[in-house]
């Protein structure tokens, strides 16, 4: 059975196609083209796209859950409620208040949810931690990975991860940090690394880039940098990811700016180009009543400290949040949301971007970000409330 989705603005990623087609075949895209190029076979079901943008579905490398459920308690439901507004793909990340017998309990749970049918958007683990900086916003109290680095904590937790985990994200400067990255690359030497919670320097950093380190976890969030003269400003994971070209920027866009202000988006923007920003959620378990002045906003996360913790975005949001504090449009919002993410995590070849033989993962949003479908590998997803 093939499906042809016509009537649609395409958007491919070198811009966008006008009156485009897309056929699909399966679970692939078998073609892409102008209406008038690629003719509905006789054999194909047409579905009308109305006149939406048609992009790539979202791939969010880096949420925790939403509205008090946790995306490793609950992997179907959370992915579920992120697929239902475009995320075709999603890697789930574990609290990093969790203990060892907690992390792979986790890892259990996510591998039985990804057998499941509907568990399809689920691509892996995103392991924030556990060896990251407690000074910034960690879980000074109650992180259990915050004292010495041994083989007897992290051996089981990294052996039970195999390939389930795609990145651990870790803080250069803690010590003792290499002989666990050098454990992780030997059990999956295709696992990643992001710097994230974090006050190392570019020295710091750039010291793990052999070992697969290529990603900034939300930039400008929850990082530090070291002074060296009294008065004059140091150099954090922020200028080491400015410094090395190759290095992707995580970008949580909230509609006040308040995780990243709309100059600091420009800034990094236009330092990164639109080869290096990744948009993420950060979505985020929170669920309390948010502070007098940030009671209006609905994709902000709240903890129990009445603190900002990640958010309550959904990648069509961020998008839209991307078009109003930068110069972005809708094309360059789909690269970031979408391209960047999948080719950060070694899954380029597979989603990312509306091209022949890839994965038939599809949004329809229209001009203003509103998700109006959503296809997963060939089938559309049943709509679901906000
Ligand atoms: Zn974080």
């Amino acid at each position: 059975m093939r499906i042809y989705v016509h009537n649609a603005k395409v958007v491919l990623e070198n811009g966008i196609l006008w009156n485009g087609v897309i056929l699909i075949k399966g679970d692939r895209i078998e073609a892409v083209g102008k209406e008038t190029d690629v003719p509905c076979p006789a054999d194909a079901r047409a579905l009308d796209a109305k006149g939406a943008y048609v992009g790539p579905g979202f791939v969010d490398i880096h949420v925790h859950g939403y509205c008090g459920t946790t995306l490793f308690n609950e992997p179907l439901k959370v992915a579920n409620h992120f697929l239902s507004h475009g995320t075709t793909t999603i890697l789930v990340s574990p609290h990093y208040k969790l203990t060892g017998p907690e992390y792979i309990e986790a890892y259990e749970r996510v591998r039985r949810a990804m057998a499941e049918p509907t568990g399809r958007s689920i691509a892996g683990v995103y392991m924030e931690g556990p060896y990251i900086n407690p000074k910034f916003g960690s879980g000074a109290k109650d992180n259990q990975w915050k004292d010495t680095i041994r083989k007897e904590d992290y051996e089981s937790v990294v052996d039970a991860a195999g390939d389930l985990v795609r990145l651990w994200v870790i803080a250069p400067e803690r010590e003792g940090l290499l002989p666990f990255v050098e454990y992780a690359r030997s059990k999956n030497p295709s696992v990643r690394f992001a710097v994230g919670h974090s006050e190392a320097t570019p020295d710091e950093v750039r010291r793990y880039k052999p070992y697969g380190l290529s990603i900034l976890t939300h930039c400008m969030d929850a990082t530090g940098q070291t002074n060296t003269w009294r008065g004059t400003r140091g150099c954090g994971p922020d200028e080491a990811c400015f410094l090395d070209r190759d290095m992707y920027a995580e970008l949580i866009c909230d509609s006040a700016g308040a995780h990243v202000s709309p100059q600091l988006c420009r800034l990094i923007l236009q330092n990164k180009g639109l080869e290096r920003v990744i948009l993420i959620t950060d979505g985020s378990a929170g669920n309390y009543k948010a502070p007098e002045r940030f009671r209006h906003l609905t994709d902000l996360s709240i903890n129990e400290e009445g603190e900002l913790s990640g958010s309550r975005l959904t990648m069509a949001q961020a998008c839209r949040n991307l078009m109003t504090h930068t110069n972005c449009g809708i094309a360059q919002a789909f690269l970031l949301a979408a391209r960047n993410p999948a080719e950060a995590i070694g899954l380029g070849h597979e989603v990312g971007t509306i091209a022949p033989g890839k994965k038939a993962n599809l949004v329809l949003v229209d001009d203003a970000f509103n998700v109006q479908g959503v296809m997963l590998e060939g089938d559309m997803v049943p709509r679901q409330g906000e």
